[in-house]
């Protein structure tokens, strides 16, 4: 009698999303992983990696602050100015979350605002305009 009651099929496209939460495979890193690479000697390390053929671009362009690796300079570049990598800098503007600032925001101590820490795409090998466009 009439229509079938099935309309679309919300139900596994809500469990497609959920499997991609879960997969680790390509989970990036967290934030606090990256302030560590952020640090001058790890961030050398990292952008000078050795070609490696099992990763993408073999190692050799890779965006420290979205800890993931491109095909070439192009894509990088393309990727410095999209969404994602300024929504990043901006994220990795704030410190990292620690103990003692989550006590001063529990009223515990006085609460200082986390400092700011200025976060740059990182130069490339030619001279690349860094400057960004405004929003
Ligand atoms: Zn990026």
């Amino acid at each position: 009698m009439g229509k079938s009651k099935q309309v679309g099929n919300h139900k596994s496209d809500k469990k497609k999303n959920i499997a991609k939460t879960w997969k680790t495979k390509r989970r990036t890193k967290d934030l606090d992983q990256i302030h560590a690479d952020m640090l001058p000697a790890n961030a050398a390390k990292l952008l000078q990696q050795e070609v490696d053929y099992d990763v993408t671009g073999c190692a050799q362009h890779y965006c420290l602050h979205c800890a993931r690796y491109f095909v070439n300079l192009k894509t990088l570049k393309e990727h410095f100015k999209t969404k994602v990598h300024k929504k990043r800098l901006k994220q990795l503007r704030e410190e990292p979350y620690t103990q003692a600032e989550a006590e001063r925001a529990a009223g515990m101590g006085s609460y200082v605002p986390p400092r700011s820490v200025e976060v740059h795409t990182q130069q490339v090998e030619e001279h690349m305009d860094s400057t960004e466009a405004p929003a």
